[in-house]
């Protein structure tokens, strides 16, 4: 029993649902630049593309990068009550990049960022979604803590690259959702490897099937490898994501494998 070995399980009674939204999966890291957001962003595109109806979160208060993954520039408006939220490849986003000026820098307290987050989850017109994701903000501190504790997730996805450090990170991500009860549904691999263009070749740079070997050890599943890609970098950058403009790219059916997989997971549970 986990319970008795990790500590008395945080109170899960606080989570109320968000109205219209069916499953929430939470996208996390216990590193900063391991392509936590890339990831989210094509996730979330892949999940649309087996025809649920989705909706992407950017709760990484600190850094938020969606806006500009998904060249979204405007102001979302309110009607006095609720935010829309704004649209992007069949995507409804909310960003706290939306809402404060990226050059701002935001000196967010832990309290804050989880306010901030349950109320861009709860103040927000979703509409009727099958999926909401959440990118949330690197780490396992107070911020992520709460977080998991207010909003009702139904499952964790981990993003880790194959280097030790960054595992080491992840399995703290691990401990932190089985001690607040959120189900993992599991980890992906991300910068597993590059194939050179000459050759063919792949090249595991940093390291390889750490990520996977992490989650056997962990007890969780793993959920699949993304290779270093130019086109998802570019595609980050230019706004135009891998999953949304080469949707039959080698790339993007990997995204498209590990979505159905989720959707699978989510509707056993
Ligand atoms: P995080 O959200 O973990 O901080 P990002 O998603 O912002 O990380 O990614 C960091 C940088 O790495 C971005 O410039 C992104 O385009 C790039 N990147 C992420 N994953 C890949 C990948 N598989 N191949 C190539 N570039 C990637």
């Amino acid at each position: 029993d986990r319970t008795m070995t990790e500590g008395t399980p945080r109170a899960v009674h606080t989570k109320e649902p968000i109205p219209g939204v069916d499953k929430i999966i939470a996208v996390s890291s216990g590193k900063g630049g391991v392509g936590k957001s890339t990831v989210s962003v094509n996730l979330a595109l892949a999940l649309a593309h087996h025809g649920k109806r989705v909706g992407l979160l950017d709760a990484d208060v600190y850094g938020p990068s969606i806006p500009r993954m998904l060249n979204l520039n405007e102001k979302p408006t309110s009607d006095g009550k609720k935010l829309q939220p704004l649209e992007a490849f069949g995507l409804k986003v909310m960003s706290m990049g939306f809402l404060v000026d990226e050059q701002t820098p935001m000196i967010w307290r832990g309290p804050m960022v989880a306010s901030a987050v349950t109320q861009m989850t709860k103040d927000v017109d979703w509409g009727q979604l099958d999926v909401l994701v959440i990118d949330l903000p690197p780490g396992t501190g107070d911020a992520q803590l709460t977080l998991a504790q207010r909003v009702p997730v139904s499952g964790a996805v981990i993003v880790s690259t194959p280097q030790e450090i960054a595992l080491i990170d992840a399995r703290k991500g691990l401990a932190m959702f089985r001690k607040t009860l959120v189900p993992i549904l599991g980890m992906i691999e991300n910068m597993a490897y590059f194939i050179s263009p000459q050759s063919g070749e792949k090249s595991y740079i940093f390291g390889e099937g750490g990520a996977r070997r992490t989650a056997e050890e962990q007890d969780c599943e793993f959920l699949g490898e993304i290779p270093i890609l130019m086109s998802l970098r570019e595609g980050s950058d230019t706004g135009e994501p891998l999953v949304a403009s080469e949707p039959d790219s080698e790339g993007a059916e990997i995204f498209k494998a590990i979505a159905a997989r989720l959707i699978e997971k989510l509707d056993s549970a």
